[in-house]
């Protein structure tokens, strides 16, 4: 393909992280070529992945889960703690699997199983116009170059440019902040195959074992003032902002966060999410072009859903599209129409599931964030009476590809 001037692809999917690189991965699975533009330089993930059972069944249509489920051990069984009232419960996370990967195994095994030159990096997609003959979209990328396709799909994560120009509302913001971390235990950890969850007044904090000496740990709370803008970048001022909220917490919890691998500490505030309301009035295509991932329903990571949903949106828009045959084979043919329609089925059937999804993060997101009584009551009621088992998302099946 000619880069200096304008260029025709058939399926352009804008941004190769996990959603992106699942599409193309199933499109791939299906005969169907696609080209993903990726802004970076190279694959970009660092941290963790918590994937629930339904993300397990996305993957093993995708055909990658074999090879995933060598790189971290299950989750047996879960365990609630709160140190303000003493109490503990077990967590009923199910019979299914529940594993905590390392993103860049995820992101690589994607990468991996597709064809040569299915991913271009360096590519940042400025905007994107419709051609007002053929109305197909048009990108532009920061090289000065455009790219027309005949199927845009926005994969361009929570603040996507490609929902905003088909005018998808920004998320939602919550003034929580998280901090995540990985530690390394130089012999067997103890916490076996048990994920555990600890409360003490506004922090929670969680730890998932990944391997016999690896946890991933994450703690939460309410994002009161803005912190030091340098905080982000500094792996130490994380892990002082991090002891400081556990220093009431157990000497295991401080050791662990103390001990944090400088291989992965994470701090963000102002956690997003795509309200369950909005997620029900928005129209997620405008022609041929429509969104995917956290570019579609951004979430908080309260239910750590948002990269199997991901993958569940990946398994999907590929059936639709391959089911009315529109796309692909070697002319990449496929008419307007019937594109038009296998986006409009592929959004239905997502905009149900994420919908209640994105419900069940609001509701725990604004129990942790607000400081009214009332709503905290409020919120707590509704998530017992609408999700009274609170792991009933993760025995969802997004069916085959
Ligand atoms: C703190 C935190 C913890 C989480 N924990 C979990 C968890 O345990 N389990 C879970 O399932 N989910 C979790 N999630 C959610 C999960 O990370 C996301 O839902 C998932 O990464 C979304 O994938 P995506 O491909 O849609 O977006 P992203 O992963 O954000 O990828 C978007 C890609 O698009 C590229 N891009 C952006 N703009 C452009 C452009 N203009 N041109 C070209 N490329 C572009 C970016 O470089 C990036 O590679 C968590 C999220 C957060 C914030």
């Amino acid at each position: 393909m000619d880069m200096a001037g304008d260029t025709r692809e058939t399926i352009v999917i804008v941004g190769g992280g996990i959603c992106g690189l699942a599409i193309a991965l199933a499109l791939h699975r299906k005969g169907i070529r696609s080209l993903v533009l990726e802004r970076a330089k190279t694959l970009q993930a660092t941290g963790v992945i918590l994937v629930h059972p339904n993300g397990w069944r996305a993957l093993d249509q995708l055909s990658v889960a074999s090879y995933l489920r060598q790189t971290a051990i299950p989750i047996l069984s879960g365990q609630f703690i709160s140190l303000d009232n003493d109490k503990m419960e077990e967590l009923h996370i199910g019979k299914e699997e529940l594993r905590c990967l390392k993103r860049t195994d995820l992101i690589k095994i994607l990468a991996d199983n597709l064809p040569p030159n299915t991913v271009r990096f360096g590519c940042n997609v400025l905007s994107m116009e419709m051609d007002p003959i053929t109305s197909s979209p048009v990108l532009q990328l920061e090289d000065g170059t455009s790219l027309n396709a005949k199927v845009v799909i926005g994969c361009d994560g929570v603040n996507s440019k490609i929902a905003k120009l088909i005018g998808v509302k920004a998320p939602t913001i919550f003034n929580l902040l998280t901090i995540r971390g990985i530690t390394i235990y130089p012999s067997a950890h103890k916490f076996g195959n048990e994920f555990k969850m600890i409360k003490k007044d506004d922090v929670i904090f969680g730890v998932t074992p990944m391997t016999t000496n690896r946890v991933f740990w994450f703690l939460t709370t309410k994002y009161i003032s803005e912190s030091d803008p340098k905080i982000s970048k500094s792996h130490k001022l994380i892990v002082n902002a991090a002891c400081e909220l556990v220093k009431d917490f157990p000497s295991s919890i401080k050791e662990m966060v103390k001990n944090c691998s400088p291989e992965y500490s994470h701090f963000s505030e102002c956690l997003k999410l795509q309200t369950p309301w909005d997620i029900l009035r928005t129209q997620y295509r405008v022609g041929r072009v429509t969104v995917a991932g956290d570019a579609m329903h951004a979430m908080t990571p309260f239910i750590a859903q948002g990269g199997s949903a991901s993958l569940e949106d990946a398994v999907v828009l590929a059936r639709c599209l391959t089911g009315k045959t529109v796309v692909g084979g070697p002319s990449g043919g496929g008419s307007k129409m019937m594109v038009e329609e296998a986006f409009d089925e592929y959004l239905k059937e997502r905009k149900q599931r994420v919908m209640r999804l994105s419900l069940q993060s609001y509701l725990l997101a604004k129990t942790e964030e607000t400081s009214s009584k009332f709503i905290k009551f409020l919120c707590i009621v509704l998530m017992v009476v609408l999700f009274p088992d609170s792991f009933i998302h993760t025995r969802y099946d997004c069916g085959s590809l």
